[in-house]
């Protein structure tokens, strides 16, 4: 039976049958965490640390077969954090992703152009999680071959993501929780329903796109001969 997987919480616990992946906040702990994790500075707290000292704490984790991804970080408007701070610290992840050949996950508040433009010239899986835009901005995002991490918003109808679901590849999906304590078997039920898969199907379809993102490093790895 294939299992769920909860691509991003903020939740340490684990529960059988889901695969979950950790996301670790660099400003509050720093340690390799001994399940699989992403981890970051979030832009919220870009301020927290230090270019240098973000550098040497994101080589040392690069180096764990736990780490799945680099992230969350990104662009924030809503938040007091100078913009021009958070670019910094977002395209170090960014550039520190393409030497540990990992995927990014990112947090995107009212600052698509922004994103749009840092990220045109990255070769690297980068995944908009708790993602919520409409239509258009989907149509946009999916052509630049962003992955969609679909969290809680998917369960109040008059959500975005509801209807832009729909304009997602199924080969970009993840489904997470976040910081709610929601199972995330609520969520593939809701994306599942939306897109008429049955769960099974829409099940398999989210480890492929898992085992596509960890096998990244080899991808690249070839592309480089
Ligand atoms: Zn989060």
């Amino acid at each position: 039976m294939d299992n769920y997987i909860n691509f991003h919480t903020h939740k340490l616990s684990t529960q059988d049958g889901v695969i979950t992946v950790y996301n670790q906040l660099l400003h509050e702990e720093t340690d390799i965490p001994k399940q699989l994790y992403s981890a970051g500075l979030h832009p919220w707290h870009a301020d927290k640390l230090s270019a240098a000292e973000l550098s040497r704490i994101l080589d040392l984790h690069g180096s764990s077969s736990n780490l799945v991804a680099l992230g969350e970080t990104g662009l924030d408007k809503v938040c007091k954090i100078p913009i021009q701070l958070q670019q910094d610290i977002f395209e170090l992840h960014l550039n520190k992703a393409v030497i540990l050949c990992k995927p990014v996950i990112i947090h995107c508040v009212k600052a698509w152009e922004e994103l749009l433009e840092i990220t045109r010239h990255y070769h690297i899986p980068m995944i908009l999680h708790g993602y919520n835009g409409s239509d258009q901005l989907t149509a946009n995002l999916v052509k630049r071959g962003f992955y969609f991490s679909v969290g809680t918003m998917i369960l109040n109808p008059n959500s975005r993501i509801c209807h832009a679901i729909n304009h997602i590849p199924i080969s970009s999906i993840f489904c997470e929780t976040d910081d709610s304590d929601l199972p995330v078997q609520s969520i593939y039920k809701a994306v599942g329903g939306y897109l008429k898969m049955k769960e099974t199907d829409f099940k398999r379809a989210v480890i492929e796109n898992f085992v596509r993102l960890r096998n990244n490093k080899k991808v690249h790895a070839k592309n480089a001969k």
